[in-house]
């Protein structure tokens, strides 16, 4: 363990007044509120060990004789060296009764066509709300708060302190009125003197037009109301967007696959889709490979606080027909040998979409 001397930075022959400066010194440098990095706050509890048995003159004389070190046990007393030192834990007066109320935060499921359209709904909700019974004071039978006869009204007591600067005095909230200065003595049966109750009440919500999953409405003053009848916090309304049977969103984008015949995606075709906005045409052009696009546009999702409309995009899937009748393989068969197609034939693609041609050849050499 560090000499209590050099953790002082002080000589062994220093007078008390001496070693009070050179402590006061430096824990105002290290003090937690001023520095808090925890190598610090060792430092500084070795620092105010040391002064603890320095500062003491029966407690140095056995220190500087090598006896045992009485400095050890400070725990209890540091936060009042320091309320001592600082000021900290100063007088603030009662507390009032009445607090801001807590926000509040609810999800609700939309569906892909509230999202997009917006729409109006009405949210059950359990919250705090002020305490009819008693008007939200906490108190039974119209009586108010008394002053509490312990503080006199001030929410907090005075003690006197014994510590290493001498005797201080020092004030805590007060214990028989919470620091409040006021007790109830008859509390609300209804509410138990806090003042509110907690209740179920349906409040009515306006959803805008293009909202997503994350998205909040914030409500003003619908969240719970405070302790006391105090001011209420806020209501949260977080989205969370259902999933579309057939419908993918991407922000304003809509995504949906449409699985069309190998005849169709030949000859082309136009195919009825069911669209947020109801029916719509989709013109499948002749020729049509599977992974094909169609966009329609202004059908996807309304950008959130305008009119604006995204597109939807069709992506075309070509279905090769699995079970086939003696007829449709015979005819089918007719169409490749008319086509001039071999059994073995296939062409591989480059990145960019071409045909790799030379595969094949390479293969049969
Ligand atoms: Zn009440
Ligand atoms: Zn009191």
């Amino acid at each position: 363990m560090a000499d209590h001397y050099q953790t002082l930075g002080v000589s062994r022959d220093s007078s008390a007044d001496e070693i009070k400066k050179a402590y006061r010194k430096i824990a105002r440098e290290l003090h937690p509120d001023v520095n808090p990095d925890p190598s610090v706050q060792d430092r500084f509890k070795e620092v105010t060990a040391a002064y603890e048995v320095l500062s003491d003159p029966q407690k140095r004389q056995n220190y500087d004789m090598g006896g045992s070190n009485f400095g050890g046990g400070f725990g209890g007393g540091f936060g009042d060296i320091m309320d001592a030192f600082f000021g900290g834990g100063g007088s603030r007066g009662p507390r009032p009764r009445t607090r801001q109320g807590q926000d509040a935060l609810i999800r609700i499921e939309v569906d892909l066509n509230e999202a997009c359209f917006g729409t109006e709904r009405e949210i059950s909700v359990e919250s705090a709300i002020a305490c009819d019974k008693c008007q939200a004071t906490g108190c039974a039978d119209g009586e108010t708060p008394s002053m509490c006869q312990v503080c006199k009204g001030r929410g907090e007591t005075q003690h006197v302190m014994r510590s290493v600067l001498g005797q201080v005095m020092t004030s805590r909230p007060c214990n028989a009125c919470q620091g409040y200065g006021s007790v109830i003595t008859h509390p609300c049966r209804e509410c138990a003197g806090d003042g509110r109750v907690r209740a179920r009440q349906t409040i009515a919500i306006k959803i805008p037009a293009g909202v997503e999953t994350g998205n909040r409405i914030q409500l003003s003053g619908r969240g719970e109301v405070g302790a006391g009848g105090g001011p209420a916090g806020d209501l949260y309304v977080e989205i969370v967007e259902a999933d579309h049977e057939y419908l993918v969103r991407d922000g304003e984008t809509l995504h949906m696959t449409l699985g069309i015949s190998m005849s169709a995606a030949a000859l082309g075709t136009t195919v009825s889709v069911e669209t947020l906005d109801g029916p719509s045409d989709v013109h499948i052009k002749a020729g049509t490979q599977s992974g094909a696009t169609v966009g329609i546009k202004g059908k996807g999702m309304t950008r959130l606080r305008s009119n604006h409309r995204g597109d939807l995009i069709v992506h075309v899937e070509v279905q090769t027909p699995t079970k086939l009748s003696r007829d449709e393989e015979e005819l089918l068969k007719k169409f490749a040998e008319l086509r001039g197609e071999k059994t073995g034939d296939g062409h591989v693609k480059n990145h960019d979409g071409s045909l790799f041609s030379k595969f094949r050849d390479a293969f049969n050499r």
